[in-house]
């Protein structure tokens, strides 16, 4: 037997990942009510390491969450590039307090399973509703209503797809499919000191380790061609990767995907947010980063006539955003297709070829007056 709940007032989010989590965030300090719907049955997911980049860090300072992250992150000393036969260092760029610097905000490095933690932490109580696989929406002209495969339904001013990579809302919406990149990731954690992000680079692939807890845990992804396996595809390279594999406590592997670039996030009370909107390869380091931008920047657009003017101001979150999400969608591409660390990256280049990435402002880009947007 089917239930049914209704708030025509809320905003439902279908999905409780890094972007759904803090738009809940967002839109609750913004006073505006909203439901997280989650397929899995508990949050208990693998513990993967993510770079926050001073793009995202600003916007959870903005949120009240910088201290928080702050206390389950690692800030980075430096990053180096090594070389993949002897493992030689080839250059290291101070990251630390000369990033934060620079940019206003820290570039963090943590466990994905602890930033989560940290929003579920701040979201309101018993906004999170969990076991609900959507399924389909049925749209009206002053609601949404989701059908979720158990059978409940669940009512809605806006529907907001944050449900990833695989989004059934982007189904609905733009019907397209994943692009396979002919490439897939090792991601392991294990024990090792390591105070920065260390990249190896070589023939066609690379692998990044990087610290996520301050008791020296280390999050590395290992990229690699097609079907090859982790260890045949790293052969020959520094026994040092070799030793850092043998002790991952926990290793998956990512075959690599991401989604052809649209310019149709939304309709009239359909948004999509995060990977659903904009997945993007890896090589770049941005994916949940830019679903933290698109998080802040949807909650402002709404705020303002909430409950009304939904369209115009879901029209306007999509002016703002797409750009920015489709150029850093073509940028980690082309770095995927065309790393050439070695040349391209020196000490002084590394930060000034990041700089459009971590300069970039969605707390002044939200408050712009209308039409001032790129
Ligand atoms: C190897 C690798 C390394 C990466 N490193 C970084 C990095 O360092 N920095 C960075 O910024 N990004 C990184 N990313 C990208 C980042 O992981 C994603 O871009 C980010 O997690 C996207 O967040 P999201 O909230 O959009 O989606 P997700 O985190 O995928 O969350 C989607 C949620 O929706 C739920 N869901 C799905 N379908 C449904 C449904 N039908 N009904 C209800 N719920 C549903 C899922 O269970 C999930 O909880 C990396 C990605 C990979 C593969």
């Amino acid at each position: 037997m089917s239930t049914a709940s209704r708030n025509s007032n809320d905003v439902a989010i279908v999905g409780g990942g890094i972007g759904g989590l803090t738009l809940a965030l967002a839109l609750s300090q913004r006073g505006i009510g909203c439901r997280v719907f989650e397929q899995t049955p508990d949050f208990a997911e693998e513990g993967v390491g993510l770079q926050l980049s001073p793009n995202a860090t600003r916007l959870l300072d903005a949120l009240g969450l910088g201290e928080a992250v702050r206390a389950v992150s690692v800030r980075p000393e430096a990053i180096e590039l090594l070389d993949w036969a002897g493992g030689r260092r080839i250059f290291r760029v101070p990251l630390g307090q000369s990033c934060e610097h620079r940019f206003g905000a820290p570039l963090l490095t943590v466990r994905r399973k602890a930033l989560h933690a940290a929003l579920v932490g701040a979201i309101p109580e018993k906004s999170v509703v969990m076991g609900a696989r959507l399924e389909a929406l049925d749209t009206s002209h002053d609601h949404v209503t989701l059908r979720f495969a158990d059978g409940t339904a669940h009512t809605a001013g806006v529907v907001v797809g944050a449900d990833g990579l695989h989004s059934v809302v982007r189904h609905l919406l733009a019907g397209d499919a994943l692009q396979y990149s002919g490439k897939a990731v090792y991601r392991g954690i294990c024990a090792s000191p390591a105070d920065g992000i260390r990249v190896w680079t070589g023939p066609g692939q690379h692998c990044v380790a990087y610290p996520v807890t301050a008791d020296g845990t280390v999050s590395f992804t290992a990229v690699v061609a097609g079907a090859k396996e982790l260890r045949a595809s790293y052969n020959g390279w520094t026994p040092e990767l070799h030793k850092m594999f043998d002790a991952a406590q926990s290793l998956r592997r990512w075959e690599l995907h991401d989604r052809p670039s649209t310019r149709t996030w939304v309709s009239t009370r359909v948004a999509l947010l995060g990977d659903a909107a904009h997945a993007m390869l890896p090589f770049l380091a941005q994916g949940a980063n830019a679903a933290i931008e698109d998080a802040y920047v949807l909650a402002g657009c709404l705020a303002p006539s909430w409950p009304h003017e939904v369209t115009p101001a879901l029209q306007r979150y999509q002016a703002l955003r797409v750009p920015r999400a489709t150029k850093l969608q073509a940028e980690a591409r082309a770095r995927g297709q065309h790393a050439k660390p070695r040349q391209a990256a020196t000490t002084a280049t590394y930060l000034d070829k990041q700089e459009w990435i971590f300069a970039y402002d969605a707390t002044s880009s939200v408050n712009q007056p209308e039409g001032a947007s790129r």
